[in-house]
């Protein structure tokens, strides 16, 4: 897969450049196996980079413009250094900008570069092909400026560019894991600290990511209800975040909460804990019961934090028929996008066909599967 994309940036830059590119950068998507709606509740979260990438085949200018062609949109962009600041487009050219911008504004100096772009993360799905697009571009800016690349300063980076630049409240879970991600294995992140922590996935096993097709509606205003009464309950525990709240405390005095805010602070606080846990038992290559505490995710995530929808527990429930199937659980915010399920690898192929066939005949929808690899974290590349 990657290897294609490798080609065909390098071979559209030498069409347009007749020369060969300096710098080929990528960064991959990702997906979260476990630890939804922790990250803004200073909590844990589990994910790995995947196999799908955004790749740039780049070289230096000697101007302060920076000029990409994108091979998906079939689209030229280009933009100054030291032009304007505030976003105009909207397209995908603002998620270089934002990069360029919280790079300068970082105190990093940026230098320019042409070059061409083309990935494979599916756009929209949840597999964070933003994210995979801001961290290829931060890895190019280091390479053309000649930077050390610091995986934590640039996952942080990319974070402000799309918090601030494309105007996208998102967690650092995305920009870290594709800054820092490591072949074969899920990054654990502490998301106060930002503390990582790599833990080997064994070969005997494959991650499957089933797109249900649908997509989210609606989600910002049940994503800025959720924030406040996790915040409301971090309060009754006079504690800064739930992250601080362990499962004994709470189990003693949930019941003076109200309702709702039960509910919502026991998804997180028990998310957490299950978030830990599966990280020690993937190490110890306990998988029965690393599949185990997706099940009980997925039902916490449904029941108490109520942000699943009915194609995603279908999604969740046909999976978790097949006997290959150790785990399954909805990832992501909610409200649509995917579900990701813990297969033996012997069974992951036909696990993938089936679950895809029988999910069709039951909603009606054509989901996308994809089998993925844990790949390696945001990296370059040099050719000359
Ligand atoms: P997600 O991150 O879930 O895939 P987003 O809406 O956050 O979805 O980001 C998708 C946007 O990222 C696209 O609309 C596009 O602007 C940009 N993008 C992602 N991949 C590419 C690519 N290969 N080439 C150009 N732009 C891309
Ligand atoms: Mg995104």
């Amino acid at each position: 897969m990657s290897g294609e994309l490798r080609a065909r940036v390098r071979e559209e830059f030498e069409r347009r450049f007749g020369a060969a590119p300096s710098f080929l950068a990528r960064a991959p998507g990702r997906v979260n196996l476990i630890g939804d709606h922790t990250d803004y509740n200073d909590g844990f979260v589990l994910p790995m980079a995947i196999d799908r990438e955004v790749w740039l085949a780049v070289r230096a200018r000697t101007d302060r413009r920076v000029a990409v062609h994108s091979i998906d949109f079939g689209e030229d962009a280009t933009f100054s250094l030291d032009g304007a600041r505030a976003r105009d487009s909207g397209g995908w050219v603002e998620y270089l900008r934002g990069v360029a911008w919280a790079l300068e504004d970082d105190g990093r100096p940026t230098r320019g570069w042409e070059g061409v772009a083309a990935g494979d993360v599916p756009l929209g799905a949840g597999l964070s092909s933003s994210a995979a697009l801001e961290l290829a571009a931060a890895r190019t800016f280091s390479a053309i400026s000649g930077v050390v690349w610091q995986p934590v300063a640039m996952a942080r980076i990319a974070q402000r560019a799309e918090n601030e630049w494309v105007g996208v409240n998102c967690g650092i879970m995305d920009q870290l894991i594709s800054a820092a991600g490591a072949a074969g294995h899920a990054l654990l992140i502490d998301c106060r600290s930002l503390e990582t922590q790599l833990v080997l996935i064994p070969d005997s096993v494959a991650v499957v990511v089933l797109d249900t097709g649908t997509r989210r509606g609606l989600v910002d205003s049940a994503y800025n209800e959720r924030r406040a009464q996790c915040e409301a309950a971090a309060r009754f525990f006079g504690v800064p975040a739930l992250r601080d709240v362990d499962v004994a405390t709470f189990t003693a005095r949930e019941h003076e909460l109200d309702p709702v805010t039960r509910k919502r602070a026991r998804h997180v606080i028990h998310e957490n804990a299950r978030t830990l846990d599966a990280a020690q038992l993937l190490e110890r290559g306990d998988l029965a019961a690393v599949g185990a505490l997706m099940d009980a995710s997925h039902a916490s995530l449904r029941d108490d934090f109520e942000v699943s929808r009915s194609e995603l527990d279908t999604m969740v429930e046909l999976a978790r028929r097949d006997d290959a199937c150790l785990g399954a659980r909805m990832t992501g915010a909610g409200f649509g996008g995917c579900a990701v399920a813990l297969v033996r690898r012997e069974g992951a192929d036909t696990f993938a066909c089936d679950v895809a066939r029988m999910y069709t005949e039951v909603v009606g929808l054509e989901p996308a599967v994809y089998v993925c690899a844990a790949s390696q974290g945001a990296s370059v590349e040099s050719l000359d």
